[in-house]
């Protein structure tokens, strides 16, 4: 019998509670029973992405969030910069071409973090950008970008400020109002601890504005005007997904009575533990400015890095991320993100110390999960 152990940055663990509140049979969504359920779900979301725009819920994984940012965004005579430091900030630079939004790309390396001074010279050399489409933690490298910095200098423009905290809600700090971050983009599936299939989208004053006078919005179920009045009335425009609005609720509840900062400090203790024990094998540290809710750490050099990740989930049950695109195979990605405790990343360490000795590569057995214990003993 083998178990299975799920340390990949989305899908995360599911609590058994949360899985349980979905498991009841399904009652109608125009009912007060489901309304209930609805109000203290958007109230939960908003207290947990610290922010009092309305939330809207779809039924969609994040990508769908982010397609509803930019088609709403996307009009004529507007231009965007997209932040592209991996996979997730090229998806903004992808959406904005299927939705004929001019945008200009600031790419940076991969592993690196976007220098927000850059996108001031940016916006202060083109006043048609009108929105800025960032990343928090970009999953393929484990880099969290600096959404404060980036909130500092977009609000001082007519520009918006559109997250993807897809990898990081409910994991790593994100202050949505105090950071000015006008629209916030989430999934389901990763610090939020459900199963995949929910996104959800905040949109402020500024970016509500923005979105009416949009010029002919190429958006039906994603269209955040229609989205923002049901959320003000605590509805949704269509069927909502009934149980996993079930399990969010749930879900949040459980990050409500840990409290937001105990949550966001655990994520932070976990992920110190995890470079730590990562740092003590001898491996480098791939992230430049590294994630609360992903660790990336490169492979040792001769390594068949994507056969090591392969060997340890279907093998050895315990299943983390390889590398993406030229990354494939030469870095490894560790998720701390949502339903993670200390034991998972002992777990986690002593069974990649097995695989690594396996494979034949000079490891002290036993040092990074010392050096995990040692950070956690310290607090
Ligand atoms: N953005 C980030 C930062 C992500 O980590 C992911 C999922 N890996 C996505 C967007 C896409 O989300 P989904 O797969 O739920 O559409």
């Amino acid at each position: 019998m083998r178990k299975d152990y799920l340390l990949t940055p989305g899908p995360s663990a599911v609590p058994a509670d949360v899985l349980l509140s979905m498991a009841h049979p399904i009652f109608h969504h125009r009912t007060s029973r489901f309304q209930a359920v609805l109000k203290e779900t958007l109230a939960r979301s908003r207290r947990v992405l610290m922010t009092e725009n309305p939330v809207a819920i779809m039924a969609s994984s994040g990508t769908g969030a982010m397609e509803a940012a930019v088609a709403n965004l996307a009009s004529p005579g507007r231009r965007a910069l997209t932040l592209e430091g991996g996979k997730f900030g090229e998806r903004w630079g992808e959406l904005c071409d299927a939705f004929g939004f001019e945008h200009e790309a600031i790419k940076v390396e991969w592993g690196r973090a976007v220098d927000p001074g850059i996108v001031e010279e940016k916006l202060a050399a083109d006043n048609s950008i009108a929105a800025v489409f960032a990343t928090q933690c970009e999953t393929s490298t484990g880099v969290l970008n600096d959404i404060e910095a980036l909130g500092k200098i977009v609000s001082k423009t007519k520009a918006v400020l559109v997250v993807d905290a897809v990898s990081s809600a409910g994991a790593c700090e994100l202050r949505t109002d105090d950071w000015n971050v006008d629209v916030v983009c989430v999934g389901s599936q990763k610090g939020l601890m459900l199963p995949p299939g929910l996104g959800m989208i905040s949109v402020s004053p500024k970016a509500r504005a923005l979105v009416e006078a949009t010029e002919n919005r190429r958006a039906y179920y994603f269209d955040l005007v229609k989205a923002m009045k049901s959320a003000a009335k605590d509805d949704t425009p269509y069927t909502p997904a009934i149980a996993l609005v079930i399990g969010l609720n749930e879900a949040l509840k459980m990050i409500e009575e840990e409290g937001l900062e105990e949550c966001f400090a655990r994520h932070r203790l976990l992920s110190k533990a995890v470079r730590a024990g990562l740092e003590a094998l001898g491996l480098e540290l791939f992230a430049e400015r590294p994630s609360e809710s992903v660790t990336s750490v490169r492979l040792p050099e001769g390594l068949d890095g994507a056969a090591l990740v392969k060997t340890l989930r279907d093998v050895e049950g315990v299943a983390f991320a390889g590398g993406q695109a030229a990354l494939k195979g030469r870095i490894m990605r560790i998720a701390t993100m949502g339903y993670c405790g200390k034991y998972d990343v002992i777990l986690g360490l002593g069974a990649l110390e097995m695989a690594l000795a396996k494979a034949g590569i000079d490891i002290e057995l036993g040092a990074g999960v010392r050096a995990a214990e040692e950070v956690f003993l310290k607090g």
